[in-house]
């Protein structure tokens, strides 16, 4: 049985926590371009992977400590805060004083002893669900984070696989009011992975506010289709901006 974890991290209540920035660091031009597009808009929480977990060990492993220095840049010259991918506990020491929010992707979030490390240390922890797990895994595992003492906890439905195969995942809008009922903490949703196509974006963002999400991840690429990863989910700046404007009026409606 999951506890209620008692306590969650301060999501402000009158705008939604909207994450947004490139699947990958790749380049200080590329960054550069996205952060200053991105601020302008109002956007607070910038995203970018330095360290990648792609499927393929031949695909683009992403710049790891170089790419985090890159969002070290940015942090210091437009004052965003930053979002970023650790894959090994090993990195935690040379990356913690760059990032705000520290993300465990889909892969990791079985990877206890990574989970308890994270729950030893005082920032906020970007817990996305598992490809593959159930509500109650998910929660157990923001659990094993919890009893460690950090309950900064920010849970990202980011699609789960079923015997779907038109979209990457399927996004599951019925665990935004589960958690919402089972927890106290903040769920963001992610429409970019859950469904792998950018197109559906902008529909999908809208339904998981409506649903009662606390923010949204999504990313943002100023070419897509040259993207070193995730391009075809990756909305341009214009299709972000439009998609951005409807989920702040929607957000104001529910
Ligand atoms: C990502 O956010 O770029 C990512 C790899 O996400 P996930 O862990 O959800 O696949
Ligand atoms: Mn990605």
């Amino acid at each position: 049985m999951v506890k209620k974890i008692k306590q969650g991290p301060k999501v402000n209540i009158n705008q939604p926590l909207i994450i947004a920035g490139p699947c990958s660091v790749e380049n200080y031009d590329i960054m550069d371009k996205t952060v200053k597009f991105l601020k302008e808009l109002g956007i607070e929480y910038i995203r970018g992977g330095a360290f990648k977990p792609r499927t393929s060990p031949y695909s683009f492993q992403g710049l790891g400590m170089e790419g985090i220095e890159i969002l070290e840049d940015m942090k210091k010259k437009y004052g965003v805060k930053i979002v970023s991918e650790i894959l090994d506990i090993r990195d935690l020491e040379e990356m913690i004083d760059s990032i705000d929010i520290i993300q465990v992707g889909s892969r990791n979030m079985y990877n206890y002893p990574l989970l308890k490390e994270l729950g030893r240390i005082k920032k906020p922890i970007l817990l996305k669900r598992g490809i593959s797990a159930t509500i109650d895994e998910w929660l157990n595992a923001a659990e094993y984070i919890a009893l460690e003492g950090n309950t900064d906890i920010i849970l990202c439905e980011r699609g789960i696989r079923t015997f779907e195969n038109y979209t990457r995942n399927t996004l599951d809008l019925n665990c935004v009011p589960v958690v919402k009922q089972r927890t106290n903490l903040a769920i963001i949703v992610d429409p970019s992975h859950g469904t792998g196509r950018r197109e559906l974006v902008k529909p999908l963002s809208l339904a998981a506010i409506a649903a009662g999400a606390d923010g949204l991840l999504i990313e943002v690429h100023p070419d897509p289709d040259n993207a070193l990863s995730d391009g075809f989910q990756s909305l341009n700046f214009e299709e972000f901006k439009d998609t951005y404007n409807k989920v702040i009026s929607t957000y104001h409606c529910v």
